[in-house]
């Protein structure tokens, strides 16, 4: 589609970000385009099967889509956060990282008990990210219906990490 080859021409690479030997995707100059931005909220929205109760989006970036998402949807947003940020009992899941791990977490009361909610980040990588905010979910007890990215790292394999958390509806649009 039009919208497909216009949120492509406005993805970076950027070569040996953050470290020697990777290739970042740097979705800022999609940001910061007006017909860019609404294409690729447009097309997250489209994506979503069905009615949704809540978006959920994580830390950082993917707060960035989930909100507009939410809004657009007419569901609420609710944050996936890094250790230390949310002032109320969490949840938290931890998952490892290439050198180390990395934790998130959400608070225990964040979504009612059987909500349809649908996940939105901006890069699919590993898949540890959203593997994890799958587990957080489990724990809440919600129906994740759906799970929705910008960008897949197809090398990265991280639709097999998804596979494995029980992800059965996923989309990316790039
Ligand atoms: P994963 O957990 O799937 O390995 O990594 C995905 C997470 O890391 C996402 O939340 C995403 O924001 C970030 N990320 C990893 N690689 C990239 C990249 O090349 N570009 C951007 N924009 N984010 C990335």
């Amino acid at each position: 589609t039009d919208d497909r080859a216009l949120i492509k021409s406005l993805i970076a690479d950027v070569q040996d970000f953050p470290k020697p030997g990777v290739t970042f995707k740097d979705i800022t100059p999609l940001l910061a385009s007006p017909q860019g931005f609404k294409a690729a909220v447009d097309q997250l929205v489209a994506s979503a099967p069905g009615e949704i109760d809540v978006v959920v989006g994580m830390e950082a970036r993917g707060f960035i889509f989930a909100a507009p998402v939410a809004v657009a949807l007419g569901a609420g947003f609710v944050p996936v956060r890094k250790p230390g940020k949310l002032p109320r009992p969490v949840y938290e899941e931890a998952f490892a990282l290439e050198y180390g791990t990395e934790t998130l977490t959400m608070h225990r009361d964040a979504i009612k008990p059987g909500a349809r909610v649908m996940v939105v980040d901006d890069v699919l990588a590993t898949g540890g990210t959203i593997g994890a905010t799958a587990k957080l979910l489990r724990k809440l007890d919600v129906n994740l219906v759906h799970v929705a990215v910008v960008m897949e790292l197809s090398f990265l394999n991280g639709h097999a990490a998804l596979d494995e958390t029980g992800i059965d509806s996923y989309s990316a649009i790039l």
